[in-house]
């Protein structure tokens, strides 16, 4: 079996209500699929973390080296593309690009071995998984507090253990929006705050210690991602875990901020990490210093179905502390392609996830989703 053809496929839609994080402005949904062919037929599928068309550029870039490559050789593909970049691409868009080629190769993998991925990566320690609704985006024209509380009631009312927040724009809005959060999910929710970064570390600390008494489970990127000092500083100054890594690229990126504890968890992306391939070693990493891995989500179902097939895997914590279990990251922001890019949606029942038991990564992809969300600019990548 033989790689035969490497397309993309660019998927847009424009939002009716913006929003934002504290770093970043979204007006459209816009993400990247990976689709690569092989000589007998087999299609394998993967997804791109960050900007579409960049990543998309990139993945063209790799191409001509792919073609005519044996599919199954994941490493040695993987080897290849890295030094092709090495020198200038360490990370970047360069390893999410690499990424999406990635698990579309273990798609293929698992096709040809009629197995899922989680069976490739060793087997599967669970079905399901819990996951948190990620949402609480700054949007326009509203009450951020009011907005924010109500969200989060309904997708503790939908059956979701836990919820994640955005914060770091205003500290003391902040404040306020963690507490009224809190307040409209009840005692027994778990309950986690995301800073994109926005603030300096002072500022992180001040938070970290005002927000403790609502009970946080994790502080997840309270300061740039550059300065694991910063972080350092952030974790010994103030009591909530901190979590990181979304941004953070392959063994090589990820290794410091594990080995020297900036973090208490680690969130690889799947489709921005390096892929499978490259994930694993940093799970492993983790595992070393004591630190949890909680695979970071963003993007469609494509996306979700290689996180599902990655936790699969995960081996229990020893302890058998549900609470350290993997859990899945739930975007439920306004996505009209998220599931509906696969036939069989990836949803949730009361906040729990089964994960695909269909070889590869478990999904059938629906054409005809691909060509209602197509990018419509002018796009020949
Ligand atoms: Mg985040």
């Amino acid at each position: 079996m033989r790689i035969s053809a490497v397309k993309t496929h660019a998927l847009e839609h424009r939002l009716a209500v913006a929003f934002e994080s504290a770093t970043m402005r979204f007006d459209k949904r816009l993400h990247v699929l990976v689709e690569i062919i092989c000589d007998d037929g087999t299609i394998g599928w993967g997804e791109c973390l960050g900007p579409a068309l960049p990543n998309a550029a990139m993945i063209k870039a790799y191409a001509g080296s792919l073609i005519g490559m044996d599919p199954l050789e994941t490493e040695k593909i993987w080897a290849v593309l890295y030094n092709l970049l090495r020198d200038q691409g360490q990370r970047g868009i360069t390893i999410t690009a690499l990424s999406g080629i990635d698990v579309a190769l273990w798609d293929i993998k698992g096709k040809y071995f009629g197995v899922p991925v989680s069976t490739l990566l060793g087997g599967r320690f669970r079905e399901s998984v819990r996951a948190y609704a990620t949402g609480s985006f700054k949007r326009d024209g509203v009450d951020r507090v009011e907005d924010n509380a109500a969200e989060m009631a309904t997708h503790a009312a939908a059956g979701f253990h836990a919820v994640k927040i955005k914060i770091g724009f205003d500290p003391q809005e902040d404040l306020r929006v963690i507490r009224a959060v809190r307040e409209a999910i009840g005692p027994d929710k778990r309950l986690m705050i995301d800073g994109n970064h926005g603030y300096g570390a002072s500022e992180a600390i001040m938070v970290g210690r005002a927000a403790a008494e609502f009970d946080v489970d994790w502080f997840e990127e309270p300061v740039v991602p550059e300065q694991l000092a910063a972080y350092r500083a952030v974790r010994e100054g103030q009591p909530i875990p901190l979590a990181g890594g979304e941004t953070w690229h392959t063994r090589w990126g990820m290794h410091e901020a594990i080995s020297t504890r900036a973090v208490d968890i680690i969130q690889p992306d799947l489709c921005g990490c390096g892929g499978f391939s490259e994930a694993r070693r940093i799970a492993d990493l983790a595992t070393l210093y004591g630190v949890r891995c909680v695979p970071h989500v963003w993007g469609t179902a494509v996306q979700i179905a290689a996180a599902l097939q990655f936790m699969a895997a995960l081996a229990p914590d020893p302890m058998r502390n549900r609470s350290l279990e993997p859990i899945l990251e739930f975007d439920r922001t306004d996505n009209p392609y998220r599931q509906a890019v696969v036939t069989a949606p990836l949803d949730h029942v009361d906040g729990v996830v089964a994960i695909p038991a269909g070889p590869g990564l478990g999904i059938t992809v629906n054409r005809d989703a691909l060509a209602e969300f197509r990018l419509k600019e002018d796009f020949d990548v």
